[in-house]
């Protein structure tokens, strides 16, 4: 507050601005000199506003000299912005009327404003005013400081009421004595007013208001220094949180005035950091899915295993929500999966096309969100998750299909049976198939360890092999290119590589290739030479003729042997038509031939006759085949023999072979007649043996009677006579049934006849017809007959003389009390016979020709028995007339073996 001047109205009077540094005398003069000094600006002025008076302050102030204010008058000091002003106030105390305070403008002698606040007061004489006192102070640094205080107050004010938190002030009673915009604002008020005068309390919800009522005293303690959350109530009812920091308002002495409380809305935060939180659970569990399904060994189920289990936990209310997937027939669910009527569901999409769906439930009601119980972010949720899940899947199957296809192709770079290498942009090996491991030697771990594609061949073709890298990667070239491969052993190889540039998003990233062994194709070409060498002599040392003909028929070849065999030279049929050396008529033949091998047919072999240079034709005979070359008949290769002497012989053969057949036609004519003359011969023999016997067997009859002497008696001369007739009668007897009998047989009188015979009957009754001529010669005839033996197929009586025979010629030609042995075994579907002797035995040589008639042998001079040499012809006669075999076997000196064949009966 500006502090008035009040200058007394008997004020004595002005002094003489002419004198003011002198003092007159008493009071006056001290009070002259009081007002000389004093620090505030005072002037004097006559009526018409000329200077009576001024002070040093005014001197200073204005910088007037003394003789400089005589030619002033007032207005020059006033501003002129405040002329008007001045004149109305000197006009006021020009009629006596002071004006205590006012406030003007002056401006010094230089020009400069100064504000002052100032006062004015007349000297009057009797009642008229004779001089006019001004005193004015210097207010522009008041002001000036008032102005600042006032802009700051300003500022302070806007930003009271611009930030964002709500600021309340409150006396020691929690009154509110101030609030901010913001504060009306939050609370939902319209206007300052609605708070002012309130208890600050009441913005509180109720809880909060109550505990803070219960220790109002202590509030300054209370006051929440940090940041504290606190529920407020709106104007229309709804609470919401805030942070609030308060501190207490203190007087200039530090005792505590008021409150002043800032209030910060969270309740946005508050939702924020829920939404937050919830978003957080909804991306781990996404992420956890993610995740799972980015692990190599995950499988399909496993992974949906994990999904049910993970989804609830990202739900609003993870305790009631169940999770289902079903992926065709197989179902995947939480343990408390129940399908209710709160559900959630999304497809899962591999390739665009339905895989499965997941299905989300709460198993009991819930407030209501946006649509059903669900949020929003929950039901973009599920179908993130739905969405993500085909993707996994999908990148599953691209990634099986990736890693199928690369595995084929791998097992397939392991099945070839030559090196597949790849080496990457800085040539180093990356790959290299079974076969290459195994040629080169290198394991996967040197791989590993790094290894140039350039060692594996010698460091000698180094520079060769990268300037054909540089041409295949360049795409000149790609053709094999022949090196000598190194292993790692350092043992080295022919071989052939075909590479390519191996190629990423269009940037050649390396190169790819096959390393084919060349040895054995080295070792094949110099076989072929070495064959081509051999047949090359083949052909020229060859006694055949080797031609080959082009597909026009004209000869292409011709051997050395064409010359020795023919006489021409080679070279004189060269380019001419193979038919000039053909003989005409073999010409039809010839060419149905050639043509036939042009086509490519396989051709018999033929005969064709070819000219000599002599004019002759050798008979050749003629091989032909196509020639074939890169699949097509080139022509046709021909190899001929002469076979004009072979020819020759056969011909001659052929003659010597009718001539036989003549012969032998003539040999069967004669044999047919032989055989009707034995026949003739065996008839007449049968008939005149039959003649004989007859007046034989009267001489033998009669002479037995004369030896008995029933006609009469007889002399001992004449006995020995009737003994030598009658023994010579008895053998001539026998000759002659014997003769008999072959002839029978031989002339088929006697029809061949077939019985079951059992072997051991036969052989019984033959024992013990025998034991009268073994027993005085005491010979024993052991008989083995196999067990089992099926019964013979022939007619008995002929068994009985055939075994008859051969005992007794076993007994016949066996020294006294020898050994015989009948024998029967089975041989098939024969039953074969033994009769066996100890005695003299058979030469070799002699041991066929005993089954001649009339062979007789005589080993020993002094034989005695006497037989007829027609008992084997017979025994074999009749053994052949049933189809068996006959034969002996035996050692000279220590006993024969005389074996036949019966037919067994069929058995079955
Ligand atoms: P023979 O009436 O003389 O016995 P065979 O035709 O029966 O006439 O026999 C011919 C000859 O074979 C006999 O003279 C005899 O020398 C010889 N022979 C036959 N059987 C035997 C035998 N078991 N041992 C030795 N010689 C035999």
């Amino acid at each position: 507050m500006a502090k008035k001047l009040k200058i007394p109205t008997s004020t004595p009077h002005p002094p003489d601005p002419r004198h003011t540094d002198g003092v007159s005398s008493g009071e006056l003069g001290s009070y002259q000199e009081l007002l000389k000094n004093a620090s505030d600006i005072i002037q004097s002025l006559d009526l018409n506003g000329r200077f009576l008076f001024v002070n040093h302050a005014w001197q200073e102030t204005l910088s007037y000299s003394n003789d400089e204010i005589d030619g002033l008058t007032v207005l020059d000091i006033i501003h002129p912005d405040s002329h008007e002003k001045w004149r109305e106030i000197f006009e006021h105390a020009v009629l006596g009327m002071n004006v205590d305070t006012f406030e003007i403008a002056l401006v010094t002698k230089d020009g400069q404003q100064i504000l002052v606040e100032g006062s004015t007061s007349s000297n009057s004489i009797d009642g008229k005013p004779t001089a006019i006192l001004n005193i004015f102070r210097n207010i522009s640094q008041r002001r000036q400081a008032e102005e600042s205080i006032r802009k700051s107050e300003e500022e302070l004010r806007l930003m009271f009421d611009s930030v964002v938190e709500g600021i309340i002030v409150s006396d020691l009673n929690a009154v509110l004595t101030r609030v901010n915009n913001s504060a009306v604002d939050m609370l939902g008020l319209q206007s300052k007013d609605q708070l002012i005068g309130r208890s600050g309390l009441e913005l509180l919800s109720l809880y909060e208001r109550e505990t803070a009522t219960d220790r109002i005293e202590d509030l300054p303690k209370q006051l929440p220094k940090k940041g504290t959350r606190v529920t407020l109530i709106k104007a229309d009812g709804t609470e919401f949180s805030a942070e609030a920091i308060g501190d207490v308002l203190r007087d200039a002495l530090g005792n505590p005035v008021g409150f002043v409380t800032v209030l910060r809305d969270i309740s946005i935060y508050r939702q924020l950091e829920e939404t937050l939180s919830q978003h957080v659970k909804e991306l781990s569990c996404l992420y956890s899915i993610d995740k799972t399904g980015q692990r190599p060994d995950i499988t399909r189920n496993e992974l949906c295993q994990k999904a049910i289990n993970l989804v609830p936990t990202s739900w609003q209310y993870p305790e009631i929500t169940c999770c289902r997937i079903t992926l065709g027939n197989q179902e995947f669910r939480t343990n408390n999966f129940q399908p209710t009527e709160w559900k959630l569901s999304a497809n899962i999409n591999v390739k665009a096309q339905k895989e499965g769906v997941i299905e989300v439930c709460y198993l009991e009601t819930k407030p209501e969100l946006d649509e059903g119980p669900f949020s929003k972010g929950e039901r973009l949720l599920i179908n993130t998750i739905a969405e993500r899940l085909g993707q996994i899947f999908e990148n599953k199957q691209t990634e099986e299909a990736l890693s199928l296809s690369e595995k084929r192709y791998r097992e397939l770079a392991d099945f070839l049976p030559q090196t597949v290498f790849e080496c990457d942009q800085n040539s180093r090996l990356v790959f290299m198939n079974r076969h290459g491991h195994q040629t080169f030697g290198y394991t996967p771990d040197d791989l590993d360890k790094g290894l140039s594609g350039l060692q594996m061949f010698i460091p000698e073709q180094y520079n060769r092999v990268i300037n054909n890298v540089f041409k295949v990667l360049t795409g000149l070239n790609s053709s094999g290119f022949e090196y000598t491969a190194l292993r790692k052993d350092g043992n080295t190889f022919p071989a052939i590589v075909y590479s390519a540039p191996v190629t990423h998003d269009g940037m050649t990233v390396g190169l790819r290739g096959i390393i084919i062994d060349n040895t054995e194709r080295k070792r094949a070409e110099e076989a072929l030479r070495e064959s081509e060498m051999r047949y090359r002599n083949l052909v020229e040392n060859a006694s055949d003729v080797i031609v080959t003909i082009a597909t026009d028929g004209s000869l292409t070849s011709l051997n050395p042997a064409f010359e020795t065999i023919t006489g021409w030279t080679c070279s004189r049929w060269i380019g001419q038509p193979f038919t000039s050396i053909i003989n005409p008529e073999d010409l039809p033949l010839m060419s149905g031939v050639f043509q036939d091998a042009i086509r490519g047919e396989m051709v018999e072999t033929v005969e064709a006759r070819l000219r000599t240079r002599s004019d002759e034709y050798l008979i050749m005979e003629i091989k032909v085949r196509p020639l074939i070359s890169n699949g097509l008949v080139a022509g046709i290769f021909g190899l001929a023999r002469d076979i004009t002497a072979r020819k020759q012989t056969e011909w001659e053969l052929q003659e010597k072979n009718a001539q036989l057949v003549r012969q032998q036609h003539q040999l069967m004519e004669k044999t047919a007649e032989v055989e009707r003359a034995n026949q003739l011969k065996s008839e007449f023999l049968a008939s005149m043996s039959h003649e004989l016997r007859t007046p034989l067997n009267v001489i033998i009859g009669f002479s037995q009677l004369l030896v008995d002497e029933v006609p009469g008696g007889v002399n001992q001369e004449q006995k020995q006579c009737l003994y030598d007739i009658l023994s010579s009668s008895e053998h001539l007897l026998s000759l002659i049934n014997e003769v008999l009998d072959i002839s029978r047989i031989e002339s088929g009188i006697i029809p061949v006849k077939y019985e079951e015979i059992a072997l051991s009957e036969v052989v019984e009754s033959i024992t013990r017809t025998m034991a009268s001529i073994l027993t005085p010669r005491r010979q024993s005839l052991a008989v083995e007959i196999e067990q089992g033996l099926p019964p013979i197929c022939a007619e008995k009586g002929m068994v009985e003389q055939v075994l008859r025979n051969l005992v007794d010629n076993a007994s016949k030609y066996t020294q006294e009390e020898g050994k015989l042995k009948i024998e029967a075994i089975r041989e098939g579907d024969w039953c074969q016979v033994s009769v066996i002797d100890n005695g003299t035995g058979i030469k070799e040589e002699d041991q066929i020709r005993i089954f001649e008639p009339f062979y007789q042998l005589d080993y020993s001079p002094e034989r005695k028995e006497r037989g007829t040499g027609l008992g084997l012809p017979l025994v074999k006669q009749i053994i052949e007339q049933y189809g068996g075999r006959i034969w002996v076997e035996s050692e000279y000196g220590l006993g024969s073996r005389f074996i036949f064949t019966l037919p067994l009966a069929a058995t079955g």
